[in-house]
């Protein structure tokens, strides 16, 4: 097989992996054609493209996820391949058979190999058949509850209902107790069903300290198959990379080798071909297969960091027929790569919530071996349908300490304002004594790093109608930045605002939502006299109402889950009392601020 060369591609993407690709496609020659949806008419990737179509509607099941709206852009466009990028139809076997049977080359693997891998279930077995083990678990459907609670008193507790169609953190939940098993159960295949259209969910043991390690692997049509080397993802957030870094650091020597075999071993087995990544699960001197991701994975350029190939690159060469031009002995590894994922969320007090909104002003960082890669600039709104990744700030190093220190350097340069990003959180990981002695793992952001210092972001528009300003003053001729609040309106007479490392958080926002879940006293109108409004704090869409007037409520207890930014969020009440009044039922969308219920406070009237 020889092929000719890819001339134009499509990306059905949006974000920074799509700003990625047509990076990619200037770098070589190739024109690039971006899609976008109704939010997305001005969006960062359709200007980094060579011409753009609009497929459809703002909801993703209009446009990115649309096979049909898709396949008629390529045809429009007279694309000769299709890139998928990741999410949206990465992984979906249909659309690349659709693509492939409309004579468009398809950036990836064949849909075969997408279809065993794309389900967890029958992953687990292909992993089983090339020898290499899964985490404990089970091979089926599960029927019921019932099942949960026999598996975790066999294999003891805590276990994990896993949908074996789910990606991205989602459809995943960890099950402590008998106790929790239906809720668990009902919540992960809820999740699924909405997030994957797929409900179905399998069980496995749920290591309780291990480390997330992953296997690049690449493989062409013409029988070979290399590994590009380990990734180390620990630093997660609801299961949800937050930091990744390459080479995975501190394991036994024999333990990478026999990984990356690993890796290889199963790439083969289902017949792999292009870019794919073999995640596994690392804890005391073992390792098992986790899942394998047949795209191209969000944290890669830590691999092209340090291995310096150019990993779209070799995708599109690959996808065009053409044998990879090294083998496994060429591959070397120079250095250390640590990327950080900015994502819209306000990392305060350990919430993570989503931050959708307009920014209002984007600094990327810069200087010596640092890569930003970004779906976003100023102005640029993140929108509540999508994922919430901003941008990638990798830094490269000698060795992992000055990887380090330069992504350090490189977040305290970076800034966002408009919506709050992860960038504190970040601060607090990298200077963090675990990360550095590499003692973390993945449940150690949760559990062991404080981020209750981290300001909540300001809300947008403060009650008091006030606003902050950040000036600069110098005493005695040395600098200082104070932040005051003003009227609306008013400006401080001071001008300018330099920033220096840790007087203001990098990147904090500064009109980002307000966080997590919140109830308020009842200030006015038809409100419950001693009583809370309970308020959503972004924009979403309720999933489901679990409280009806005249039932109790505790301080903390769920009221309703809403979705927003591809994720369940749980709003809950913070006082204690009687349901009210619910203004809201599934299905319907709500704005930061909006009300949903009032509760009673105990021992006060209802009305
Ligand atoms: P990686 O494994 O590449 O590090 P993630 O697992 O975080 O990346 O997922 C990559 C992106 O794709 C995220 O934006 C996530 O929300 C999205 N995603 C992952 N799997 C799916 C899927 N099956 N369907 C839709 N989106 C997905
Ligand atoms: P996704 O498709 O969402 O990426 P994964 O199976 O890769 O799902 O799991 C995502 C993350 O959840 C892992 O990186 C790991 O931190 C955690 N996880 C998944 N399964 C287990 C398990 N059995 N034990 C402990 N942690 C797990
Ligand atoms: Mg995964």
């Amino acid at each position: 097989m020889g092929g000719a060369s890819i001339t134009k591609v499509l990306i059905a993407n949006r974000g920074e992996i799509a700003v990625r690709v047509a990076r990619a496609c200037r770098d070589l020659g190739i024109t690039s054609v971006a899609v976008y949806s109704e939010a997305d008419r001005g969006a960062r990737h359709v200007r980094a493209a060579d011409e753009a179509y609009f497929v459809g509607g703002t909801q993703a099941a209009e446009s990115y996820l649309s096979v049909e709206r898709l396949l008629d852009a390529v045809s429009r466009s007279g694309a000769d391949a299709v890139h998928p990028g990741y999410g949206f139809l990465a992984e979906n076997a249909g659309f690349a058979r659709a693509v492939t049977g409309a004579g468009v080359r398809w950036v990836g693997p064949p849909p075969d190999a997408i279809e065993i891998m794309g389900d967890k279930i029958s992953s687990r077995t292909a992993a089983v058949r090339a020898g290499v083990t899964p985490v404990p678990g089970t091979d089926h459907a599960l029927a019921g509850p019932g099942e949960v609670v026999e598996f975790g008193d066999a294999v003891g507790w805590p276990v994990a209902v896993k949908a074996a169609f789910g990606g991205g953190g989602r459809g995943m939940r960890v099950v402590a107790s008998p106790a929790e098993a239906a809720e668990a159960l009902e919540s992960a295949q809820r999740e699924a069903e909405r997030a994957f259209g797929r409900p179905e969910c399998y069980l496995e043991k749920y290591l309780t300290w291990p480390r997330h390690i992953e296997v690049q692997v690449f493989g062409d049509d013409h029988g070979n198959m290399v590994h590009l080397g380990t990734r180390d993802c620990s630093v997660q957030r609801r299961h949800q990379k937050l930091v990744e870094e390459a080479p995975a650091p501190d394991l036994p020597g024999p333990v990478t080798e026999a990984m990356g075999e690993a890796a290889v071993r199963l790439a083969r087995a289902c017949g792999y071909v292009n870019a794919g990544t073999v995640e596994l699960i690392y804890q005391d001197g073992e390792f098992y297969f986790l899942e394998m991701n047949t795209r191209l994975q969000v944290e890669h350029p830590v691999t092209e960091m340090v291995t310096g190939l150019d990993l779209v690159a070799l995708q599109f060469l690959v996808a065009s027929g053409r044998p990879l031009p090294f083998s496994q002995a060429d591959v070397a590894w120079h250095g250390h790569a640590i990327e950080a994922r900015i994502n819209a969320e306000d990392p305060a007090g350990g919430s993570f919530a989503p931050s959708p909104g307009r920014i209002t002003r984007l600094r990327a960082p810069s200087g010596p071996w640092v890569r930003t890669d970004s779906g976003y600039e100023t102005g640029d709104v993140v929108d509540q349908h999508y994922d919430n990744l901003l941008a990638k700030v990798v830094a490269w190093g000698p060795d992992r300490e000055s990887a380090r220190r330069r992504l350090v350097r490189a977040l305290y340069e970076t800034e966002v304002e408009g919506v709050a990003t992860t960038v504190p959180a970040h601060l607090a990981v990298l200077g963090h004594p675990d990360f550095i002695s590499v003692s973390h793992s993945t449940t150690w952001l949760a559990q062991a790093v404080d981020l209750s210092s981290i300001e909540p972001a300001p809300t947008a528009e403060p009650a008091s109608g006030e606003e902050r300003k950040d000036i600069q003053v110098e005493v005695q001729g040395r600098r200082y930045e104070v932040s005051v609040w003003l009227p609306a309106g008013h400006e401080p007479t001071t001008r300018g605002a330099a920033r220096r490392p840790g007087s203001r958080g990098a990147g904090r926002g500064g009109a980002g939502s307000s966080r997590g879940s919140v109830a308020r006293e009842a200030t006015e109108g038809p409100g419950t006299p001693g009583g809370g409004t309970v308020t959503v704090p972004m924009q979403g869409t309720v999933v489901k109402v679990l409280v009806k007037v005249g039932d109790r409520v505790g301080p903390g207890q769920t009221v309703c889950v809403l979705e927003a930014m591809k994720m369940e969020n749980n709003i809950v009440s913070e006082v204690a009392g009687t349901v009210a009044e619910v203004r809201v039922e599934a299905g319907q969308s709500v704005g930061s601020g909006d009300v949903i219920a009032l509760i009673a406070q105990s021992g006060s009237p209802t009305s």
